[in-house]
C-alpha cells in the first residue's frame, strides 16, 4: 500500500496523522467480504444482512382494532349526543367476521381483531354505556378510522423492510419475524485473530514473575470481538521476539480475515511488531494525533488486514473502537458511515487538554441542574488505567485543535453503549 513507503506519515500534520484521515485510510482498504449463508431467526442476532428484505405482505394485513371496544360506522355516530347501536356480534384476535356491519349495528371487539366490512371506527369499551337487549349507547363525534389500525401502516407489501448492509438488532430480528421469514442471507462472519506481544506478559492463571504483568490486552480485545460477533481467534502471548513473531503473523495471516496484536508498535527498543511485519507483510507505522493510542501499525499480513495496536490498555481499547471496529464493520457487509455516534453535551467541569491530538477522556453522563445532560471525567486519565473505561459511561471527544475546557462549554461525547455491542 502506499503509505507504507511513507514511514513520516503524519508528520507535518503537527500531532501526527489526524484521526479522520486515519480512519478514511483505513475504511478505503477494507471491502466488505464476498462470503455470505442463510441463517435462522435464532441466530440472526448482531449479524449484517446480505439482502434487501422486501415486504411480502402488509403488515398488518388488514384493517384492525387498535382498542377492546366497538367497531361501528362513523356515520352512525352524530356529531352532538349519543346514538344506541345495536349489537350484533362479537370478534376476537384471531377470528374475522365477513358479514357487513348494516346501519344501525355494532360489534364488540378486540385489540387485534380485523375490523369488519362497513365498520370504520373502533370506540373504546370505557367510552360506551351497556344497555340491557345488547344496546350499546355511543357518543358522538367519532372521526373515520378512529382506534383502526390501517393495512399496511407498518409495511406496504412490496416495500424494502430491512436493506442489505444493516446490522440485525432485536427489533429487526422482530420484523423478519412479522413478515414470515424463517431465515434470512447475512455476510459471513470474517475470522479476526488477535494476540498480545510483550516479554513481560502473562496469562491469568500463571503467577507474574518479577517484572511480569497480566495480560489484559487480549481479554479485552477477544470480548469486543466477541461482542462484534466476529470469529475471534486467541493468538496467545508472543514474547518481544521477532522470529516468532513473524512465524505466528505468517500463520495468521494464512487463515484470518483480519490479525490484530497489541503492543511493540512504539519506538522502544523491544518493539519487534516492526521487524517482523516488514518481512510478512506490507504495512504502514502511523502516529495518529490521538490520545491515548498514538502508535498504530495498519495493512496487510498474507491475505489479512493488519492492525498493530499500542500496547498500554486503555490505548489499545481507544484505537480498536476508533479505528479498527469500523474496518471490522465493513468486512461484516455493514453499510453507512461506520463512525462511532457522538452527541453534544455540557461539560459538568473543566477538563485539560493539551492541543494537537484527538484526546478521548472517559467520562460520566449525569443530568445537571437544569435537567440537561452533562458530563463530568472519571479522574486520572493514564493510559495504563484501565479501570477509567470501567468507571466510564462514555467517552468524551476533545477536538485535535482544542485547548483547555472550562465548566459550561459544550463537548462531543460517544456513549460506550453505542461503542460497544
Ligand atoms: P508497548 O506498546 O509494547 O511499548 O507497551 C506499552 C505498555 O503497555 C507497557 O507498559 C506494557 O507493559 C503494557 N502492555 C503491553 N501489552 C499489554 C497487555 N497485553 N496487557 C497489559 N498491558 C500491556
Ligand atoms: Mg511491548
Amino acid at each position: 500500500m502506499t503509505e507504507s513507503q511513507d514511514s513520516a506519515t503524519g508528520e507535518g500534520h503537527g500531532g501526527g496523522l489526524p484521526l479522520a484521515e486515519a480512519r478514511r485510510r483505513i475504511l478505503d482498504e477494507v471491502a466488505p467480504l464476498a462470503g455470505r449463508e442463510q441463517v435462522p431467526l435464532g441466530r440472526a442476532l448482531g449479524r449484517v444482512l446480505a439482502e434487501n428484505i422486501y415486504a411480502p405482505l402488509d403488515v398488518p394485513g388488514a384493517d384492525n382494532a387498535a382498542m377492546d371496544g366497538y367497531a361501528v360506522r362513523s356515520a352512525d355516530v352524530p356529531a352532538e349526543g349519543a346514538v344506541t347501536l345495536r349489537e350484533v356480534g362479537c370478534v376476537l384476535a384471531g377470528q374475522a367476521r365477513q358479514q357487513p356491519l348494516a346501519a344501525g349495528e355494532c360489534v364488540r371487539i378486540m385489540t387485534g381483531a380485523p375490523v369488519p366490512p362497513g365498520a370504520d371506527a373502533v370506540i373504546m369499551q370505557e367510552e360506551v354505556g351497556l344497555m340491557d337487549e345488547a344496546e350499546v349507547v355511543v357518543p358522538g363525534p367519532l372521526a373515520p378510522g378512529t382506534n383502526v389500525r390501517r393495512a399496511g401502516e407498518d409495511l406496504a407489501a412490496g416495500s424494502v423492510a430491512l436493506g442489505a448492509g444493516r446490522r440485525l438488532r432485536p427489533q429487526e430480528v422482530g420484523v423478519l419475524g412479522s413478515l414470515g421469514r424463517v431465515e434470512v442471507a447475512v455476510h459471513r462472519r470474517p475470522v479476526v485473530a488477535f494476540l498480545s506481544t510483550g516479554d513481560e506478559l502473562c496469562s491469568p492463571g500463571q503467577t507474574p514473575g518479577p517484572g511480569q504483568i497480566h495480560d489484559s490486552n487480549r481479554h479485552l480485545i477477544g470480548a469486543a470481538l466477541r461482542a462484534l460477533r466476529v470469529q475471534a481467534v486467541d493468538g496467545g502471548i508472543l514474547g518481544d521476539d521477532v522470529g516468532a513473531l513473524k512465524a505466528a503473523l505468517g500463520e495468521a495471516g494464512c487463515y484470518a480475515d483480519a490479525v490484530i496484536t497489541t503492543g511493540g508498535v512504539s519506538v522502544g527498543e523491544a518493539d519487534t511488531v516492526k521487524e517482523a511485519v516488514e518481512c510478512a507483510g506490507d504495512v504502514a507505522f502511523w502516529r495518529v494525533a490521538m490520545r491515548p493510542g498514538r502508535p498504530l501499525a495498519f495493512g496487510r499480513v498474507g491475505q489479512s488486514v493488519f492492525f498493530g495496536l499500542p500496547g498500554n490498555p486503555v490505548s489499545a481499547a481507544a484505537t480498536f473502537y476508533q479505528l479498527v471496529q469500523p474496518a471490522l464493520r465493513r468486512l461484516m457487509g455493514e453499510a453507512g458511515t461506520l463512525q462511532p455516534v457522538q452527541l453534544p453535551v455540557i461539560a459538568a467541569e473543566r477538563l485539560r487538554k493539551r492541543p494537537g491530538r484527538t484526546e478521548f477522556q472517559r467520562g460520566i453522563l449525569e443530568p445537571g441542574a437544569d435537567g440537561a445532560v452533562q458530563v463530568r471525567s472519571t479522574g486520572a486519565q493514564g493510559s495504563g488505567m484501565l479501570t477509567s473505561l470501567v468507571h466510564a459511561d462514555c467517552l468524551i471527544v476533545l477536538e485535535a485543535e482544542r485547548g483547555d475546557v472550562a465548566a459550561g462549554e459544550t463537548v462531543q461525547v460517544q456513549p460506550l453503549e453505542g461503542l460497544q455491542r
